[in-house]
């Protein structure tokens, strides 16, 4: 298959200085100069300038791509250079966009960059969208994931589609008009709290390099219309053992936004739809609403330093993982580790009496346990709001930040 209503390559020309960039893709009869310029006429949309963003837009434009648009709103952390290859160490606390812009503009000067500085949103998806041949997933979450085919369904667009964890990735190409779409494989997202993210779970940093790569040659052999694509195929790629696997994927009849009785046919509101929040990672609460959220008290890491600082009794339990422990904690203080899947059978270690403070890495599972303690009768709990990390950032710089 092709995309469609791209320009006319007729009516693109390469200058010299381009034939020269191009000439190892010229010299290929599945490109050419023909091939060249639909690369040239063609425009990518990549939802995300992160780990999976970084290899996409790099090799889309020095492979040549007219027109790349960028959604991100992030600005670059420490933690996020360890895989997110197209920003530098210089960049950090920058946007994402700017450090994108400028790299992209030394590889390539011939490619027009358009930046969108929101999250991508029920309200602005179809819109920022619509002038793209090519859609790309480069996100981190359910709730835009989702978001992101829909739109790309109501629109006719492919979606090329990456995701990454720990040492696993996946890849597929879904568009509705020649096969399945996400809602296909998976009509409902898992239920919240049973997938971890990137940033709780981790990712080996070389992994969305590989993930990227894929769909970034997937989206220019659609755009090349040559090759076999990924459409109706998952291809699972597993780092750990360097094992690549296929799942075969059918169009589901019954697809609620691809099938032919489609009962989702506007965008509808995806963070309800997965249980999650799709723009804040810092308080990922899985299975607590937002009630139960509002009943968890908050402390401030300098209110737990004053408190300390006068003497008073406060226990703090930390439920992270001993790994994590392991870069940083609060020892010294008295804190005692028991990973958040092991509170329940050491509840009875836990004193009723005395006052706790749950803490974990930024707020979110020390949240969860304060809400499962209260429903075990423990009163006298607090929630350590944005965890060690603002711990370190707030009371004690000497604590890394992770
Ligand atoms: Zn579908």
């Amino acid at each position: 298959m092709t995309i469609k209503e791209l320009i006319a390559p007729e009516a693109i020309t390469l200058t010299n200085e381009e034939i020269r960039r191009y000439s190892r893709h010229l010299i290929m009869p599945e490109v050419g100069m023909e091939g060249q310029k639909k690369l040239k006429a063609a425009s990518v949309l990549l939802i995300g300038a992160g780990g999976l963003g970084s290899p996409l837009a790099m090799y889309l434009a020095a492979a040549g791509i007219g027109r790349i648009g960028l959604v991100d709103y992030d600005v670059v952390s420490y933690s996020n250079l360890q895989r997110q290859v197209i920003h530098g160490t210089s960049s950090v606390g920058r946007p994402k966009l700017e450090s994108a812009r400028e790299r992209i503009n030394d590889i390539n000067p011939f490619v027009q960059i358009d930046t969108y500085g929101e999250p991508l949103t029920s309200e602005n998806a179809l819109v920022i969208m619509e002038p793209y041949d090519v859609i790309i997933d480069g996100t981190d979450n359910f709730p835009t994931r989702y978001l992101t085919n829909d739109a790309c369904v109501l629109l006719g667009k492919p979606n090329v589609y990456g995701s990454i964890f720990r040492f696993e990735g996946q890849a597929s190409v879904f568009y509705a008009e020649e096969g399945p779409c996400y809602r296909c494989l998976f009509p409902e997202p898992p239920p919240p709290g049973l997938v971890p993210s990137c940033a709780e779970g981790g990712v080996l940093g070389v992994l969305p390099g590989t993930i990227g790569a894929i769909q970034a040659t997937e989206a220019i052999k659609l755009i090349l219309g040559t090759g076999i694509s990924l459409i109706g195929r998952l291809l699972l790629y597993d780092a750990l053992n360097m094992e690549f696997d296929e799942v075969r994927l059918r169009k589901n009849p019954e697809c609620p936004v691809c099938g032919p009785e489609p009962t989702v046919t506007e965008l509808i509101d995806y963070e309800q739809f997965c249980g999650v929040p799709a723009h804040d990672h810092s308080l990922y609460t899985a299975g607590m609403d937002g009630a139960e959220l509002a009943r968890v008290p908050q402390m401030s890491p300098s209110e737990l330093n004053e408190r300390l600082n006068a003497g008073e009794k406060l226990f703090i339990l930390d439920v992270r993982e001993p790994h994590e422990w392991a870069i940083s904690n609060l020892s010294h203080l008295g804190a005692v580790l028991i990973p958040k899947n092991r509170v329940l059978e050491h509840m009875g270690e836990l004193d009723t009496a005395q006052e706790i403070v749950v803490q974990c890495r930024t707020g979110g599972r020390s949240a969860e346990i304060v809400n499962l303690l209260q429903q075990h009768g423990y009163k006298k709990l607090h929630n350590l709001d944005g965890g060690i990390n603002r711990w370190a950032r707030e009371v004690d710089p000497s604590i890394p930040i992770y």
